[in-house]
């Protein structure tokens, strides 16, 4: 039984290894097109970028894919190359993202949302 279950964990475990390399690659492919660097702030750390609806219709737009969350979601990636990069995103970090969900959801008045939009 022992090594059946070392056999499961070690499928488990290239599995999962299997999964983070195919979303990198996606990943990759999306922002090779949007773009490698934040649109606001200039970061370049491909593990702190994410893809960002640019009009801030996201929810609406997962619940009619069906995805459960944008930017890390292969899915996602997997949507935007399948229809051939469609207009309305645009790369950032993960700061600047959720500084401009703070101010969709807030107004502009907050000085803790203090931000420049560029779009
Ligand atoms: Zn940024």
């Amino acid at each position: 039984m022992g090594r059946f279950r070392k056999s499961i964990e070690h499928h488990r475990e290239y599995h999962r290894v299997y999964q983070s390399q195919y979303h990198a690659r996606l990943k990759q492919i999306v922002l090779n097109h949007y773009g490698t660097t934040c649109q606001v702030c200039g970061e370049t750390d491909f593990k702190k970028l994410c893809i960002d609806h640019v009009h801030e219709n996201g929810k609406t737009h997962r619940e009619e894919l069906g995805l459960k969350r944008e930017g890390f979601n292969t899915q996602f990636y997997s949507w935007l190359i399948k229809n051939n990069f469609p207009e309305g995103f645009q790369t950032l970090c993960i700061t600047c993202n959720s500084k401009k969900s703070a101010i969709y959801r807030w107004g502009l008045t907050r000085p803790e949302v203090q931000y420049t939009l560029t779009t």
